[in-house]
């Protein structure tokens, strides 16, 4: 690459043919102030407590300062866009800062909302204080939880209004800009791939997929062929992984394009993303996709395959061969059902597989929506029923999860005492405890996640310059499996002025 004397004068918007990124520069912000950092993370990548309080960290990670040595870049990627060819992306509000090792592991420290970048096409380049909370929240509540996620640094106040929408008097509305600093191994996408393939760009595929299995996969040997098939076998693995927690803990991605496809396998950009909280398979937080719901919750493990096809595709060049790659394809669905199913059992504190257990596992998600059952709560209480509870016993502990009148009668009622009455035999077919399998279970369902109204009061607060709602949602999702008598309160329902609330993307 030709090193341009000046970076500041690479950040026109453009489209950038034979490349990978672009070096840019933040944009400076006129008075940043830090609302909360992650010690823990901070931590990670070789940051010191007291380091987060100094002058040197503000401005760093708000874009102000640029790191001694250092040239940061914004990456040239394309995608799928809800299943239609976008063409170039690129990051059009993320810039690279640096790579950083520390402890022998390796992190991209990257910021959102920093300003233009030659990505940024019709855009501004910058984020509005309200989806940087929601971001920074839910990926550390992501991790807290075991789903592999991009990690948050910081997230800091810019000073600068930023334009995100134009009221219906016609005047504008401004809202507080921000920046997150995340954090991942790399920021490379599916999209980074298709976009060589796309151009014909067979030379730079080849080097990009050699030097990102070279950096970022050196467990992968052999020849070049069997790495690149390797490769795509690890992105499919750690993807069908990173779903399956999806379904587990009830996350809704909400903008699964290719272009926020990790090739780590890690949930990234969180924008419009929701959590279930009445049982709905059919559910998208995305109010732009409220036609097709091609990102409803049920429908992510399909949509995932169908990204890593894509995939498939932009690798294709270089191995010459569909049927390896097919297989993959193919194995990626066998696989995530024989798993999700293992997922679904454990979160019924069950064992022991046997040849019903499809039926009962259909049975529930069936009955769950009939009496629009709160996912995170059913599964929490689902761990208080004992082997000699009756039917009628074990619908009063869980019934606190519906949203329909806790009360249910007659059909519903019936279905859920079919449920009750195979999952109490197959209860006390197995030889666990009550108490052993309630540990298991609260292993894996989380008593806390970030609902979405949770995330809206912190938003409410802060824009009164109120952070210390963020401070107690951080602290309760670092511990989501823990009781923590303290925090009571947010084991509850969604309640009622939420229901109609969606995710916000901008
Ligand atoms: P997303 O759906 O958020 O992943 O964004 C899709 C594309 O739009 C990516 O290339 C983003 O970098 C770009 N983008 C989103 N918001 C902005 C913004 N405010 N300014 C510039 N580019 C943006
Ligand atoms: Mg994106
Ligand atoms: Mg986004």
């Amino acid at each position: 690459v030709e090193l341009p004397a000046d970076p500041d004068e690479t950040n026109e918007i453009r489209q950038v043919k034979n490349t990978l990124f672009s070096f840019v520069n933040p944009t400076k912000p006129s008075n940043p102030t830090l609302v909360h950092a992650s010690e823990e993370v901070a931590e990670m990548v070789g940051i010191t407590k007291d380091e987060i309080q100094s002058e040197a960290f503000l401005n760093a990670f708000s874009g102000k300062e640029i790191l001694p040595e250092t040239r940061p870049y914004a990456m040239c990627y394309a995608g799928h866009q809800f299943g239609n060819w976008a063409g170039q992306l690129g990051d059009g509000r993320a810039i690279n800062l640096t790579e950083v090792e520390h402890n022998n592991a390796f992190f991209t420290l990257q910021l959102k909302g920093a300003g233009k970048t030659p990505y940024s096409r019709t855009a501004d380049g910058l984020a509005v204080l309200r989806s940087s909370i929601r971001e920074y929240l839910c990926a550390e509540a992501m991790f807290n939880l075991g789903v592999p996620t991009t990690r948050s640094l910081s997230l800091i106040l810019s000073g600068d209004q930023v334009l995100r929408d134009v009221l219906y008097n016609g005047n504008p509305a401004y809202e507080k800009g921000a920046i997150v600093c995340r954090v991942a191994p790399s920021f490379i996408r599916f999209g980074s791939f298709e976009m060589l393939t796309a151009r014909n760009e067979l030379k730079n595929l080849k080097e990009f997929v050699e030097y990102t299995i070279k950096h970022y996969f050196p467990e992968i040997k052999g020849e070049p062929k069997e790495q690149y098939l390797q490769f795509f076998k690890t992105v499919a693995d750690t993807t069908r992984k990173m779903i399956i927690d999806w379904q587990r803990v009830g996350f809704v991605h909400g903008v699964m394009n290719t272009d926020n496809m990790s090739i780590h396998g890690l949930t990234i950009d969180y924008g419009p993303y929701g959590w279930l909280e009445n049982y709905d398979p059919n559910w998208t937080p995305n109010t732009t996709d409220s036609q097709n719901r091609r990102y409803r919750f049920g429908n992510q493990p399909q949509v995932a395959q169908w990204n890593l096809y894509q995939l498939a595709n932009a690798l294709y060049p270089l191995i010459n061969e569909a049927e390896p790659l097919e297989n993959i394809l193919q194995s990626f669905i066998s696989d995530f059902e024989s798993d999700y199913k293992l997922m679904y059992l454990s979160k019924l504190g069950l064992f022991t597989s046997t040849e019903t257990d499809s039926k009962l596992i259909e049975g529930l998600e069936t009955v769950l929506q009939l009496s629009e059952t709160d996912m995170t709560l059913f599964f929490r209480n689902l761990s208080k029923i004992t082997k000699t509870d009756s039917v009628e016993n074990a619908i009063e502990k869980i019934q606190v999860s519906f949203y329909l009148p806790e009360e249910i009668k007659g059909d519903i009622l019936d279905s859920w005492k079919k449920w009750f009455t195979v999952y109490l035999q197959r209860l006390n077919a197995q030889e666990v405890t009550d108490e052993s399998r309630a540990e298991k279970m609260n292993q894996v369902n989380p008593k806390y996640v970030l609902r979405n109204y949770m995330a809206q009061l912190a938003i409410d607060a802060a824009d009164k310059e109120d952070y210390s709602l963020i401070n107690e949602l951080y602290l309760l999702l670092q511990k989501p499996y823990d009781e923590q008598p303290e925090f009571e309160k947010w084991f509850a329902k969604r309640p009622d002025w939420a229901r109609s609330k969606v995710g916000c993307s901008m």
